[in-house]
This record gives structure tokens, sequence and C-alpha cells, in this order.
């Protein structure tokens, strides 16, 4: 409180009214309730001894009810006088200094008194005018404090910049040594104060957020939190050292408070809305800073990406797809303390992993995927589960650092979902998959080339029966791709890449194409042209409901009679495909086409399948026939495969049969049909189909050996 000044002339006169009674004082001294001279005249003071001390404190704490106290000084002495206001509260204490401690201190209060109590009306008057005083300048610097405050908000500039401002104007206008900021989960902690260099300033911030409950420096911090979805992980603001102000407590913390909303607001700005998370200019300024930074080797970066979001909206709505972002986005400010957070894209995220190894982080990445895959979410009358892939990558340095990192990360993450989603990957160059994926970029490209310019050959590998009597010629349909420099490339170095950019449809439909052509243009379109084609279809093309479409179109367009074409389609893709499958199957198989269950014995191998689709024929997988005559597990699997198919009146192929001792026990255990390098290698399509076909198994092995 501002206290009449130590010269004052209307007291001076009292001074003069004072010395008038008291011809043996030699000085005054008046005290504000806190102890400090607001006023003195006379002597200079002299040293104060303990006891003038002791009674001063006395008559301020407001515990003694004397009227006053005399204080015995050798030389002299001196008498205390309680001020009291005129609603009892007290306004100080008066001190008269005295040659000599007069006898009767009592006497002495009385002839004072008329003086006193017009000193302590005086004193009233003067309190009540400083009191409205203060309360107009506090009211002043309140508006003026709230009115920049509020202008802020409107102010394009990056929150953390307002946030600072904020930090300012408090200092300015609620007068107080410190101000500070801290939001966790967002890595701001801003501090204002003077005098402070970097650490020191970490540290009194700290000290601030933590304060010791001893700690008498911090007896008045005012700790407001800041409350909204961009704060869930914990924010506050700290208003410290409030000697100069003139705010009261009680409108420090109201304005304190406001301040915190419009700070609150500030940071909503550069906020995804939807999830609360820090927006991703927010992140990628930081994250370029920790590229720079010589403490990178500290930091990973981790990208998330929530599995089938689009599913997710196209089944239950958009809503259901936004509480699915918002639950996954709880759990990375829950679990991932104060490392940042944001959201990419509709259903990515990344976090900036600092003072984490790669061991840490890999556990917290398992741990979300998780907890995430764990929550149950309602949608359409069911029940559902989400999941997350989850890549991370060493940050990379220099000035596209941030973008080379995250594409790291991105390529981590894409090889967790190729490995079965809902798992995490860690970038590492020597990654044999990783690896893959850089080059399948490469790859696709020439890919897609290579089915744009016509730039694929079909062979066709023969099947032939495995008991005389059927002359029907019968080849599998096998693909391979022309590279630029003209080799021929087998399936295993392009289809995986296929697959993952989803050309498989593409490629299939040029097959079929292919196929169909290579037939009509060698006169074999009628029914009773002994041929069959096995062509193999992809789980792409059988989950594209266009597909069946072509397939027909091109049948019709051709001429070319359905049943010549079996339709391979695996054991693995058929299942996964259920119900377009079946409706594929049937559909076309109405027509008169074939199909066969390829790699029958790898996958789920459950007869019960079989009853499930429309089949015509099993192929036993290759890794059964190839060891048969050697491996009597292989041997009884084949028995057991042969017998279902009979039961079921279905035709059996054996592929991969490459000795003779496997062609004679696959005799004897009833397969219908041969296909591997002992029976005849693929060849080009249309020299298979021209050529003679050997009529046996025996005349192909015989032909080969010659
Ligand atoms: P698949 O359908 O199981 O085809 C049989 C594979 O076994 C062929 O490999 C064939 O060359 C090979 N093979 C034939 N006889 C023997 C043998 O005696 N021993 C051994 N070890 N292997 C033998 P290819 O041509 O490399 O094809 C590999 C896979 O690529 C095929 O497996 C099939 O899944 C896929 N594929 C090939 N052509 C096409 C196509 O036109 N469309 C689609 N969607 N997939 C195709
Ligand atoms: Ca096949
Ligand atoms: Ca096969």
């Amino acid at each position: 409180m501002d206290t009449p000044r130590e010269k004052d002339q209307v007291f001076d006169d009292y001074a003069a009214w004072f010395k008038a009674l008291l011809p043996d004082a030699t000085g005054f001294l008046c005290y504000d309730r806190h102890g400090r001279v607001f006023w003195r005249n006379g002597d200079k003071a002299q040293d104060f001894t303990p006891d003038y001390k002791s009674a001063l404190a006395g008559l301020l704490s407001g515990d003694s009810d004397a009227e006053l106290q005399a204080v015995d000084m050798d030389p002299g002495g001196a008498v205390l006088f309680p001020l009291t206001g005129s609603n009892t509260e007290s306004h100080g204490v008066l001190a008269v200094i005295m040659s000599s401690l007069p006898l009767d201190p009592a006497a002495l209060r009385q002839s004072l008194q008329p003086a006193i109590r017009t000193m302590q009306r005086e004193l009233d008057l003067r309190f009540r005018l400083l009191e409205n005083q203060r309360r107009l300048v506090v009211q002043a610097a309140e508006e003026k404090l709230l009115h920049h405050v509020e202008s802020l908000v409107h102010k394009p500039q990056s929150s953390e910049a307002s946030l600072r401002r904020i930090l300012e104007l408090c200092r300015k206008y609620l007068a107080v040594e410190r101000a500070g900021i801290v939001v966790e989960g967002r890595g701001i902690r801003l501090l204002d104060a003077d005098g402070l260099k970097g650490e020191e300033r970490d540290v009194a911030l700290k000290h601030m957020m933590n304060p010791d409950g001893g700690d008498k420096s911090m007896a008045d911090l005012v700790t407001m939190p800041l409350e909204g979805i961009v704060t869930a992980g914990g924010g506050k603001l700290l208003l410290q050292g409030w000697s100069d102000s003139q705010f009261s407590r009680r409108r420090a913390r109201r304005v304190a408070r406001y301040l915190a909303s419009h700070a609150v607001s500030a940071l909503e700005r550069d906020t995804d809305t939807l999830t609360g998370l820090p927006a991703w200019s927010v992140f990628e300024a930081q994250l370029q800073a920790a590229c720079q930074s010589d403490d990178r080797a500290d930091s990973l970066l981790m990208y998330l990406d929530v599995d089938q979001l689009h599913v997710i909206n196209q089944n239950y709505g958009r809503e259901i797809g936004d509480e699915v972002l918002r639950a996954f986005a709880r759990i990375l400010r829950t679990w991932f303390g104060t490392n940042l957070v944001t959201r990419i894209s509709s259903d990515s995220f990344a976090a900036l992993l600092e003072d984490l190894s790669p061991h840490e982080a890999r556990q917290l990445g398992e741990d979300t995927c998780r907890r995430f895959h764990e929550l149950e979410f309602f949608g359409a009358g069911k029940s559902f589960h989400a999941g997350v892939c989850v890549g991370i990558a060493p940050l990379t340095a220099g000035e596209k650092g941030a973008s080379r990192s995250l594409a790291a990360a991105q390529v981590a993450c894409r090889a967790a979902k190729d490995r079965g989603g809902n798992r995490v990957e860690a970038y590492e160059p020597a990654d044999q998959s990783i690896m893959q994926r850089l080059d399948d970029i490469q790859l696709v490209g020439s890919v897609r080339a290579a089915i744009g310019e016509d730039r694929l050959v079909l062979l066709g590998q023969p099947i032939l029966p495995l008991k005389r009597g059927n002359d029907l010629r019968y080849f599998e349909v096998l693909v391979r791709m022309l590279d630029e420099q003209g080799r021929m490339l087998p399936p295993a170095e392009f289809l995986s890449a296929a697959e993952r950019y989803q050309l498989m449809d593409e490629l299939d439909r040029r097959v079929v194409r292919m196929s169909l052509r290579m037939l009509a243009e060698n006169g074999l379109r009628r029914r009773d042209s002994g041929v069959r084609l096995a062509i193999n279809l992809s789980g792409q093309s059988l989950g594209n409901e266009g597909f069946l479409h072509f397939v027909k179109d091109e049948i019709e367009a051709m001429r070319v009679a359905p049943e010549l074409l079996c339709f391979e389609i695996t054991e693995t893709v058929a299942v996964a495909n259920m119900q377009r499958a079946q409706a594929f199957m049937h559909s076309l198989r109405k027509m008169g086409c074939r199909f066969s269950l390829d790699d029958f014995g790898t996958g789920l191998s459950s007869f019960s399948y079989l009853k499930l689709f429309p089949i015509d024929t099993l192929k036993i997988d290759g890794s059964f026939v190839k060891d048969i005559a050697t491996n009597v597990v292989s041997q009884s699997v084949v028995a057991a495969l042969s017998e279902v198919a009979r039961v079921m009146e279905l035709e059996t192929v054996a592929e991969y049969v490459e000795k003779e001792d496997s062609l004679r026990l696959l005799r004897d255990l009833n397969v219908t049909w041969g296909q591997g390098y002992l029976l005849g290698e693929p060849v080009r399509l249309e020299e298979a189909l021209v050529a003679d076909r050997p009529s046996t198994c025996e005349s192909a092995v015989t032909r080969k050996s010659l």
C-alpha cells in the first residue's frame, strides 16, 4: 500500500503541536500497519533496542490492548501509541522519542490524546482516499490488461507467441515478479522474469511448478490450471512475487482465471479441433528444430496409422469414425507424457519421442496398439474393435531432415501393415522387407508400365492325366513380365509389389484377356476343342465387383466357350473373401466355367470349407508332392486329400511333380492330374497350345529323358 511520504507538511504540523505539549520530545516516527516508517520528524533514528522492537511488534500485531508502551532506551526512552482507525482497524503506531522517559506515561497519554485523535482522523481520511485511489489504479490496470489480452486472441500469430505476450502483460499490469505458463504434452515452458538466463529460467520454472512447502519465497504463488481439451495433458499459469502489486489476492485470482481461459483460446488456434492434439504446423516446427539439434540422436519419430478408417466411416458412419479417432488421441495423450503428439491427416498421427531408447519406443508403440485394440466401439447395432500400425524411425539431420524422417517412419509403418497390422516396426535400412518396400516403389512403376505397354508374357504348363483314357489338353497359365531390357521376370519378382500397390486386378484382367485372345486366335473357341486353361486369380480381383462383369463381358466378346476356362483361387484368398468369392464362383459356374482350389493343404485346410465353395478341382500344394516319396507325413496328407476329394466328387491336381517315384505314388493314391517339371516345364502359351501334347505321363517322361 502506498503510504504518506516520510516528509509531510501536514504531519510536520502535528510534530509542532506534539512538541508544544511535550517539550522533552526530540523526534517522532509513524509506522504503518506493516511496520514500515511512513513519516519521521526530528532526531535521526537511533539504534532501536530489542525492547523497542518487541514493543512495536506487540502493538502492530494487535494482540495487546495496551494504550501505549513505554520503552527505556538509555539515554532517554520512547513511548509508542497504537493508531487506530474509525473501524478499529490498525493504521500503525506513533513513536515519540524523548530525552528522558516520563515518570507517568498514562498522564502523557492524557495530555496528547486530542492531538493523537485528530491525527487518527487525518490518517483515516488519508487511507480511505488512498484505498480509493488504489482501487482505481487496479481497476484501470485490470481493464488494460484484459483489453490487451482479448485483442491477442484475434491476432494472427502462433499460440506460443500469444502466450509469451500474455506473460509480458501479466508482468506489466499485475506487477508480479515472475509469470510462467507450462503446457504438458506441448513442450511449452515459458517464464517471464527479470535477470534470469536460460538454465536459471528452467530451474525457476520447475521450482514454481513444484514448490516445497517450507519455501517462503513461494508463499504468494498463484497457480491457475489451464482447462480445455488442448491442455488435457496438464497446463498451468503461474504468477509469483506480488509484493509490488496493488492487486488483492482475490482479485488476482479472478484475473488469473480469466487470463488462463484466454491462454487456452490462444492454444486452441494451433489445435486439431477433433482430437485436441497440437496441429501439424506446431509439430512440424518442433520436428524441424529437433532434426537440426545436436541431441538429435536421442530422439525418435513415431508414425501411427489407424487401420481402415474409411471402412469404419462407411460401415458405421462418420460420427463413429470420429469417436474412434478421439479415443485413439486420448490414448496418446494419456500415455505419451511430455512427448509431442499430433494428427497429420485424417487417420495418421505422429509423435516426437525425446529421450526414449529404441527399445522403450517400441514398447510404447506395442502398448499403444494393445490399448487401442482393447477398446470396444459400437455402431450400427454391432460392436467392433479397431487397430493401428506403428512405424518408428530415427531423426535425419539437415534441412530436409523432417520430411526424410517422416518418410522413413511411414515406410516402417507400411511394413507393419504388410506384416499383418496392429503391430510396430522400426525403420532399419538393413531390414529386408523394408528394403523391399523401397524397391517396390521403383518396381511398381515398371509393373504399371509393363501392363500398359503389353510387356506381359503368358506361359503355359501342362497338367497331365495320371490315368489313361483322358486326352484333354489342360494348361495352367503363368504370367511373366518383360523388363525394360527384355528379360523375363518370374512372378516372385514383381507380384508382391503389384499386390501392395493394388495392381493385381489390372494384371489379372490383362491375363484373362490375353488367354481368351490366344484361344480365339488359335481356333480354340468351341466347347469341344479339347482344351482347358487354368487361370490364376488374386484376392484383389475377387474383391472387386467390376471384375466379374469384366470376365463375363470378355468371354462373350471373344465368343470362347466358358467350359474351356478353369479359375484357380487359393484357399486362403477364397476364405478371406468368402462372400465375394462365392458369388463370383456361382455366377461364372452357371455359365460353365470351372474352379480349382489352389495350394490346398497350406492354409486353413479345413475340409468344411470345401463344401462352401462350388469347386471342381482340388490342387494339392506342391510342398506335399515334392517330397512325397521320402516323407510319410506328406504321403498321408496327399492320401487324405485324395480320399476326401473322391468322396466329394472332386478332381485332384498334384503340382510340383519332379520325380518318377512321386509320380508312381500319386497314381497309387488315385490323384487325377499331375503338373510339374518332370511332366513339362512352362513354355510360351501359344506354343503350348499348338504343340502336340504327350498323351500320357509316361510319354512326357520318356520324351523329357530323350
Ligand atoms: P502357383 O499357382 O502355385 O503356380 C505354380 C508355380 O509352381 C509356378 O511358378 C510354376 O512355374 C511352378 N512350378 C511348376 N512345376 C514345378 C515343379 O515341378 N517344381 C517347382 N518347385 N515349381 C514348379 P510361377 O510361374 O513362378 O508362379 C508362381 C506363382 O505366381 C503362382 O503359383 C501363382 O500364385 C502366381 N501367378 C502366376 N501367374 C499368375 C497370373 O497370371 N495371375 C495371378 N494372379 N497369379 C499368378
Ligand atoms: Ca495356380
Ligand atoms: Ca499352386
